[in-house]
C-alpha cells in the first residue's frame, strides 16, 4: 500500500471506527471466533470498519437494518479475508438483505435449447460483479447454531473470491507458490467422493448441497473451515490444509487454544 493510501486508511479507521460497546456485543455473538487473540481481534475490527465504509448494506422489501445488524454482516464477511485484505472484495458494493429466505425465478436453457422457468428459495446469493444477497433469518440461525458449520455469509463471500478469475468454479486465484494441480486434485477427489457416497445413499459429514457443483463445494467447505473446522479436518485433512494456505488462517488451531 502506498503512503497516501495508508494515510487515507488511517483516517477512515479513526473517523468511522465501530464503537467499542457495539463491537464487543457483535463479537460475542460469533462463538467460533471466541479464542481469537487480542491482536487478531483489533485487526478484525479495523477490517470490518473498512468493509462498512466501502459497502452499502441495506434491506429489501422495506426490511430495516440497524447498526448492529450491519456490523454483524460486515464482520462475518471479513472472516474469509482476515489475512487476505479487503482489496479481494473490490469491484462490487451492494449487500441486500431480505428478512427471510427469498424466492428467485429465472429462465434456464436445457441441453436442447429449451427454456425452463426455475423457481428457487434461497438463503443467499452472490452475483458476478454484482451484489450479494442474504436472508437475515438464515444469518441469525447460523450464528445461534454455528457448531453445525453453516454460515451463509462465509458461503457467499467464498463465491465472491472464487469469481475473481471468472465464473465461480471452485478454484479462486491461488497465491504465488500454490499449485493449481494440487488444488484441483485434492478438492476434485473430495468432491467426487461425496457425490459417490450420495449416489449410494450413504451419509456424508457435510451439507449435501456441497455436491451440487465444484463452486458450491468450495463455498460449503469454506463454511465448515471457519465454523466447524474439525469436521472438515477429520474427513479431508489435505483439503483442510489447502484452505489454510489459501485463507492464510488455521481456525482449528485458533479454536483449540
Ligand atoms: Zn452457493
Amino acid at each position: 500500500m502506498n503512503f497516501f493510501k495508508r494515510l487515507h486508511v488511517v483516517y477512515l479507521l479513526r473517523r468511522y471506527a465501530i464503537k467499542r460497546d457495539l463491537w464487543e456485543k457483535v463479537f460475542n455473538q460469533l462463538g467460533f471466533l471466541e479464542k481469537m487473540s487480542s491482536v487478531e481481534k483489533a485487526h478484525f475490527r479495523e477490517l470490518t470498519t473498512l468493509f462498512l465504509y466501502e459497502k452499502n448494506i441495506y434491506g429489501a422489501q422495506e426490511f430495516e437494518l440497524n447498526e448492529e445488524m450491519r456490523v454483524i454482516i460486515a464482520a462475518q464477511a471479513c472472516i474469509p479475508i482476515m489475512q487476505l485484505g479487503i482489496d479481494l472484495l473490490g469491484g462490487w458494493t451492494d449487500i441486500i438483505v431480505y428478512p427471510a429466505a427469498f424466492q428467485v425465478s429465472r429462465e434456464q436453457y436445457d441441453e436442447f435449447g429449451v427454456v425452463h422457468q426455475e423457481d428457487n428459495i434461497l438463503s443467499g446469493e452472490a452475483w458476478q460483479r454484482g451484489p450479494v444477497i442474504f436472508s437475515w433469518q438464515d444469518i441469525q440461525q447460523d450464528m445461534q447454531q454455528w457448531q453445525k458449520g453453516h454460515n451463509v455469509i462465509v458461503h457467499e463471500i467464498a463465491h465472491k473470491l472464487d469469481m475473481r478469475n471468472g465464473v465461480a468454479n471452485g478454484m479462486p486465484p491461488l497465491h504465488v507458490g500454490m499449485q493449481s494441480a494440487e488444488w484441483a486434485s485434492a478438492l476434485g477427489d473430495a468432491y467426487k467422493k461425496i457425490n459417490q457416497r450420495l449416489e449410494r445413499h450413504q451419509p456424508i459429514a457435510i451439507n449435501p448441497y456441497a455436491a451440487t457443483s465444484p463452486a458450491e463445494f468450495f463455498a460449503v467447505i469454506s463454511e465448515y473451515f471457519f465454523c466447524a473446522p474439525q469436521i472438515l479436518e477429520e474427513r479431508c485433512s489435505d483439503v483442510y490444509q489447502l484452505l489454510c494456505t489459501y485463507y492464510q488462517q488455521d481456525p482449528l488451531q485458533r479454536m483449540s487454544k
